[in-house]
């Protein structure tokens, strides 16, 4: 049996009893107070003439603005609620990884919480599945975020990880997504790996498909994006697919940047030579020659012990085995009795 039919338990959390639903709506919230109340509601209608059985997991990732106290008033009127509280801010992907964890539903979708996806897409994506696909990924065709600092980057993005992966998508970045539950019981996610999900579930033999969904302006609150995302991005594109497809022994590639800077050492070196023997020139007055291999050697070093780094902390995190979130509470429709029992 799938181990997410009992989840664990964690500090805080109620025993979660292991009931079968046919619908999880994951959101992770990060400073999203004023979209809350209409980012429930919208939920709630866009499913409440299909007959599932659902539950809607809000994840509030450390938020500041009282998102968290939002939540918890929340679930007091709607049972379908679940409100995970994490103990600091973690990111997206860790924020949705502990909604999927605690998720009962058969089918897992996961959305924004700051009402740019459209919840109005759910069944459009759930009526998709059924046609025999485990995950559908939205794709935001019109998609309402700036031009240079977001659209031309993902579309770099988007290519790049269709070259790499060889799973070709529009619009791996859309957070409104439709899942098979037994799809993500075992994924270990971690950095910004969520987007990542469809060509992970592809090489693990998924049936996956994309469909267009809406896709609305920010209408409060600000997007927690910028070009740093964009970078941590590319570097879980490098290590976590690049490294793992084309290089099986990851390690021999510090071995051809080790070469590399010798033999650039070396051909600089024999410049000099040329220039001190064969033109005459004195060596001394060439400050920048000498900048240049100085940035060059340290430039390549510290990208050498970066990228070792960065594939020691991806192994630490599978290492692991355990969440990369903590949870300082989860608050539902009963806990009102279960807490104020004598
Ligand atoms: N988010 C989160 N933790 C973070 C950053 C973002 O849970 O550290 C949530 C955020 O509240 C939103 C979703 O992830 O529901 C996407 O974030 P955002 O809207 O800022 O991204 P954008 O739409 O600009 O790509
Ligand atoms: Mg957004």
């Amino acid at each position: 049996m799938n181990s997410s039919f009992f989840p664990q338990q964690t500090e805080g959390s109620l025993p979660s009893l292991p009931i079968r639903l046919d619908l999880s709506v994951v959101v992770p919230i990060y400073n999203e107070v004023d979209s809350i109340p209409q980012l429930l509601e919208a939920i709630q209608n866009s499913l409440q003439d299909t007959g599932l059985s659902y539950e809607i997991i809000c994840i509030d990732d450390g938020s500041r603005d009282g998102s968290a106290e939002q939540l918890k008033e929340q679930t007091q009127t709607i049972p379908q609620l679940r409100a995970i509280l994490l103990r600091r801010n973690y990111g997206q992907t860790p924020a949705m990884a502990a909604g999927f964890h605690y998720a009962r539903g058969q089918v897992i979708v996961s959305l924004d919480g700051d009402l740019q996806n459209d919840p109005a897409d759910i069944p459009r994506l759930l009526a998709k599945l059924d046609e025999g696909y485990d995950l559908v990924s939205g794709w935001r065709e019109k998609r309402q975020d700036a031009a240079l600092t977001r659209l031309l980057p993902s579309k770099i993005a988007n290519w790049l990880i269709g070259k790499i992966t060889g799973v070709k998508i529009h619009d791996y970045g859309c957070s409104l997504k439709a899942y098979r539950s037994e799809l993500l019981a075992d994924m270990n996610l971690y950095g910004e790996l969520h987007r990542f999900l469809p060509a992970l579930a592809f090489i693990e033999g998924a049936r996956i498909t994309e469909m267009p969904v809406g896709h609305h302006a920010r209408r409060y609150g600000e997007s927690k994006y910028g070009l740093g995302r964009t970078f941590r991005v590319a570097m879980d594109l490098f290590t976590v697919f690049f490294m793992k497809k084309f290089l099986t022994r990851p390690m021999h590639i510090f071995g051809y940047v080790g070469l590399l800077s010798w033999v650039v050492g070396v051909l600089l070196g024999l410049y000099l030579t040329f220039a001190k023997f064969a033109l005459g020139e004195s060596l001394e007055g060439r400050p920048l020659l000498i900048l240049t291999i100085l940035l060059l050697l340290t430039g390549i070093q510290l990208f050498s012990i970066g990228l070792l780094g960065e594939l020691l902390m991806r192994t630490y995190h599978e290492s692991q085995g355990r969440p990369i979130y903590r949870v300082r509470e989860i608050a539902e429709y009963r806990s009102r009795e279960d807490t104020t029992a004598p």
